[in-house]
């Protein structure tokens, strides 16, 4: 499906919508996530908790999102987290300088060359405001963090650009209370801001938006002494270079220096074996190499994890190396000492990231588990992802269906996410469930007032079968909570 169905699913149904819609001075790049989209996301990440933070026996924090002016000196975001703008002399339409001139000339030129190269190019091309054909001024830095400004004295600090600088912060003190060994991963999902100069395709590009963040910590002398490698070993990834997707088993990315050792490939696959978990089609992911001028300014390698939609291809993971450079850099400016012990040596640990989109990644799944199925709007979202997991209908709205469709009802609010409808024809009760990925319909009819059994139909093949009461617990549980 494409954007505009997946769009108009999540506002018709209330997955998601603008914020302060009501209000015409609303902002662009604020979004609200209403109950279906609410309880999509928290199985998300509670399927990231699964795969990844359990799985790996990280550690996860959750940290506060405004931080002081020292904190972004020491990360370098206060320095280098800006973006090149451009503003018109006469109408004063602001524009990205990079993305502007790359749509013009229909060439890539990236964000990281200097004010000065941005002013030639526009002078050579002799490019005018799209607007009004007016002079542009020359290029400026525009800074993404949001300011703000704490107590009375409005002392300077910042809304966080990113998660993981609560994990660097709070690395010292809790690889010690924790009894830490190295290597060792931190995890946070929480909420990032950036000041976006155009956000934009709702969830795709936020100013206000989730992250879940896992910062492995390691010494980069032992990333080839992993051992955790050989359970991977064979493990499929399928890694973008040089214009094709290459499909590689992890040995072989390492063997032919397509990742930099063994430590890294590892959580690259993992990664990938999450996104597969999630109903993402993943013929059509691929681990994209960054060229130097892609990358952070923090990243020494990086891979986006990306995924093919009707937008084109979306970043949802950003895997960097950040090598020493964020806990060098704290250091230095905190002046604490934020080395730690691994085998006798004090060192400044190395760090791998694997940052993920939580919002954009709502989005793909969603996008790419709507379908048309004949007469029928399909969300076959994983039954553990489903935000309501079971619906339960009186045949019909008579002969006390609905009191015995109803004690039903009662006996699994606790447990599961239970949905009751009475009104309407039963096939049309079916279709606004399958809409919203509803894996489980109960059915409640004139043979269960006879032998207290009840009908179970499956969203996706709509095969129906009969479930005694007494064991419909745990065939819901198992149905739902199979995790291949
Ligand atoms: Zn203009």
């Amino acid at each position: 499906m494409n954007y505009e169905e997946v769009l108009r699913l999540g506002l018709e149904r209330g997955f998601f919508m603008p914020s302060c819609e009501i209000y015409s001075d609303a902002p662009g790049g604020f979004w609200d996530y209403g109950p279906l989209g609410l309880n999509l996301r928290n199985r998300f990440i509670e399927l990231w908790r699964r795969e990844l933070v359990r799985k790996d026996g990280m550690i996860e924090i959750d940290g506060a999102q405004i931080m002081p002016k020292s904190v972004f000196i020491a990360s370098g975001h206060l320095e280098s987290f800006a973006d090149p703008i451009i503003s018109c002399k006469n109408c004063n339409t602001i524009l990205r300088a990079d993305k502007f001139i790359t749509e013009k000339i229909g060439k890539y030129i990236p964000e990281r060359l200097s004010n000065e190269e941005f002013d030639k190019l526009i002078q050579s091309y002799g490019l005018r405001c799209p607007n009004c054909n007016g002079e542009f001024s020359k290029t400026k830095r525009f800074n993404m963090m949001f300011k703000v400004g704490i107590g009375p004295a409005e002392d300077e600090a910042y809304l966080r650009p990113e998660t993981c600088q609560t994990i660097f912060t709070n690395f010292p003190r809790l690889f010690k209370i924790m009894r830490g060994k190295l290597p060792l991963g931190f995890a946070q999902f929480g909420k990032s801001f950036r000041n976006e100069i155009s956000p934009r395709q709702s969830l795709i590009r936020l100013r206000e938006f989730y992250q879940a963040e896992i910062e492995v910590f390691f010494n980069p002398k032992k990333a080839n002494e992993f051992e955790k490698f050989n359970l991977i070993k064979d493990y499929s990834l399928r890694i973008f270079k040089d214009g094709k997707i290459e499909k590689v088993t992890c040995q072989e990315a390492l063997d032919k220096q397509l990742t930099p050792n063994k430590l890294i490939t590892y959580y690259l696959a993992l990664i990938q074996k999450f996104y597969d978990k999630t109903g993402i089609d993943m013929e059509r992911s691929r681990f994209r190499t960054l060229a130097e001028y892609e990358r952070a300014f923090y990243a020494q390698v990086a891979y986006d994890f990306e995924v093919e939609t009707s937008l084109g291809w979306i970043e949802l993971v950003a895997c960097n190396y950040r090598t020493d450079y964020d806990m060098s850099g704290h250091g230095k400016v905190s002046g604490k000492d934020v080395r730690v012990m691994d085998n006798g040596e004090k060192i400044i640990p190395h760090i791998f990231e694997l940052s993920m989109g939580v919002d954009r990644s709502i989005y793909c799944i969603l996008e790419h588990n709507l379908k048309r199925d004949g007469e029928r709007l399909l969300l076959s979202l994983k039954p553990y992802l489903a935000p309501i997991q079971v619906s339960i209908f009186p045949l019909v709205n008579r002969d006390s269906l609905p009191e015995k469709a109803r004690s039903i009802y009662l006996m699994l609010r606790d447990d599961f996410d239970v949905f009751y409808d009475e009104s309407g024809s039963i096939g049309r009760r079916y279709r606004r469930m399958d809409e919203i990925g509803t894996p489980i319909n109960i059915t409640i009819d004139y043979q269960t007032l006879k032998d207290d059994t009840i009908t179970i139909r499956d969203r996706d093949s709509m095969k129906q079968f009969r479930v005694s009461i007494a064991n419909l617990k745990e065939t819901l549980r198992q149905i739902i909570y199979k995790y291949d």
